[in-house]
């Protein structure tokens, strides 16, 4: 069985104070407001991780995922964070391969490989993000870029750690941009992502994997995107700093 999954990524925003504010508010509403049984995770900054981490009582739906981290275990890597050290201060998830960190931090598919090596091995599931640019999609080279960002980053994983990954399916062009993937675009995608890992490791692997939707998703869209077949929950930018809007983003996979 699938797990469905809605994960907030706040980016570099959120003072500590304000962060805290805010994850209690979620955490409230999703007592209040959610009875389904989807994962949320919400991926603050690293500093905010500890803190968050303390006012997780058991039985929490919440759950903490980290934005990055380095592909060493530790060592001279100043102004870094391994994924040992997330595991310590609470993060049970971790983003990897995000468009922002590709740009502008130049991650390259076999620097991601690491990553998810390292991150598997300290026990973190990551949510390990693909997608084209929109050059790309207008050219036609996207289910090219898909594959080999899956293939080379991904695919030398044994297939128990690949069973521990959550795929996010993030068009770059849709990201920040109110530009969302229209369903279909982002179904074709999902189902794309479902034919090259049944390719590679087998159907039933491929069947259970959960591939998120991000993308400009908001509480208008969400049901939509949700509702196709092969789309499990959002990685939410944007719409994930209002508690509102993200509690109403996760209460739309009620109906999935
Ligand atoms: C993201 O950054 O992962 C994302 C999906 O952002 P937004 O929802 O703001 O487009």
């Amino acid at each position: 069985m699938r797990k469905s999954i809605v994960a907030g990524n706040w980016k570099m925003n959120m003072g500590l104070k304000e962060g805290i504010a805010l994850f209690s508010e979620i955490s409230e509403l999703l007592k209040e407001e959610v009875n389904g049984d989807q994962g949320v995770i919400v991926c603050p900054p690293f500093i905010h991780i500890s803190s968050l981490a303390q006012s997780l009582e058991s039985g929490d739906k919440l759950q903490l995922g980290a934005q990055n981290c380095h592909q060493s275990d530790s060592g001279a890597f100043t102004g870094e964070v391994s994924a040992s050290m997330l595991a310590s201060a609470g993060a049970a998830y971790v983003i990897i391969g995000h468009s922002e960190r590709r740009l502008y931090f130049s991650e390259l598919n076999p620097d991601l490989a690491k990553k998810l090596d390292v991150v598997l091995k300290n026990g973190i599931a990551p949510i390990f993000c693909i997608g084209e640019t929109l050059e790309q999609r207008n050219d036609g080279s996207y289910f090219e870029v898909i594959k080999s960002q899956l293939s080379e980053a991904a695919f030398h994983l044994a297939e128990a750690d690949f069973s521990k990954l959550v795929i996010a399916y993030e068009p770059v062009w849709a990201i920040g941009t109110g530009l969302t993937a229209s369903p279909e675009q982002a179904q074709e995608i999902h189902s794309y992502i479902r034919t090259l890992v049944a390719e590679k490791y087998n159907q039933s692997l491929a069947n259970d994997l959960t591939i998120l939707y991000g993308g400009s998703c908001n509480p208008k869209n969400a049901s939509e995107l949700f509702a196709q077949p092969d789309i499990d929950g959002g990685l939410i930018g944007g719409a994930s700093l209002k508690a509102r809007d993200f509690v109403d983003i996760i209460k739309a996979l009620d109906q999935k």
